[in-house]
């Protein structure tokens, strides 16, 4: 099974975990590569913003099985799952159509938004791994929190960007979300007309836009960042320079 680390900056309250069949009511294709599967939610079953499922398909794969954040807000109807083509799990689950059973388990994960608090937070994505700042940012919005969200959100090309109308929409309706983007395969003949930024997400863009975006009066804000490893450390020892205390900084490794 893969693992996830994080700080266990703020548990959640103890959500209780069970295991499902669910039917999947719809698919929406995201980009050329990601799919959202959706699933209706339980009734009386709840998830915090951040965590995850375990999926099942035990006819095919027996035990085995592989994780995936909760995208939607947890005040939402549903369950989405976004997820994006690679492997063994995920070539199946493109073989599936809407009416197709999985079995699913959950909610775990202490990578959440603590819902409680009031600070600013700072949400850092690479690609697919910004889906539990997804439900993170429809959760804030649908409650119209005047918590301040910066999103640093890093993609291969234009096309690649999952939930970009959608994280436009928000970001019109909610002054408080500030979202940058960041391409690392754009097109020369794109790059005049890119109005984001260009690269990896590395420690100078970090620095610059956090020190552009934080209220130094306030708390320390809460950063949660999901991508690859170097990404993460990257954001770890940047905070770390410019004195966040570790509690505040958080993440989820999905590989
Ligand atoms: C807490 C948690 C939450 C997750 N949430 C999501 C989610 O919301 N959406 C989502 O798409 N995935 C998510 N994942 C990853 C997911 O669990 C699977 O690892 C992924 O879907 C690949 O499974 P597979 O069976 O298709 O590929 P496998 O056959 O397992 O893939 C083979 C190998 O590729 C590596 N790998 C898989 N995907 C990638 C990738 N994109 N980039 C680099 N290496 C990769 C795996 O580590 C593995 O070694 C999450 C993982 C964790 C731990």
């Amino acid at each position: 099974m893969h693992t996830s680390t994080t700080t266990l900056q703020s548990r959640p309250a103890k959500r209780k975990s069970i295991k499902w069949e669910a039917e999947c009511i719809e698919i929406i294709q995201e980009t050329p590569d990601v799919r959202t599967f959706r699933f209706e939610k339980p009734e009386d079953w709840t998830f915090v913003p951040g965590q995850y499922l375990m999926v099942f398909f035990p006819e095919v794969f027996g035990k085995k099985n592989r994780a995936y954040s909760i995208a939607s807000s947890p005040n939402s109807d549903y369950i989405d799952l976004t997820i994006k083509l690679y492997g063994l799990f995920t070539h199946h689950m493109w073989t599936l159509t809407e009416g197709s059973t999985w079995t699913l388990r959950g909610p775990y994960g202490h990578f959440i938004l603590n819902t409680e608090r009031k600070n600013d937070v700072l949400l850092l994505g690479a690609g697919v791994g910004v889906t539990p700042l997804m439900s993170m940012i429809r959760w804030a919005t649908e409650v119209k929190s005047d918590r301040r969200f910066l999103l640093l959100y890093s993609n291969k090309k234009p096309k690649d960007i999952i939930f970009h109308n959608e994280l436009q929409a928000i970001e019109r309706m909610n002054p408080n979300v500030k979202i940058v983007y960041t391409l690392t395969r754009l097109e020369d003949r794109l790059k005049q007309s890119w109005p984001g930024l260009t690269g990896r997400i590395n420690g100078e863009m970090v620095k610059s836009q956090v020190m552009e975006w934080q209220n130094n009066d306030g708390e320390t804000p809460t950063s949660l960042t999901c991508g690859p490893i170097v990404m993460i450390e990257t954001v770890e020892k940047v905070l770390t320079e410019l004195g966040w205390p570790k509690e505040e900084i958080q993440y989820e490794k999905f590989w």
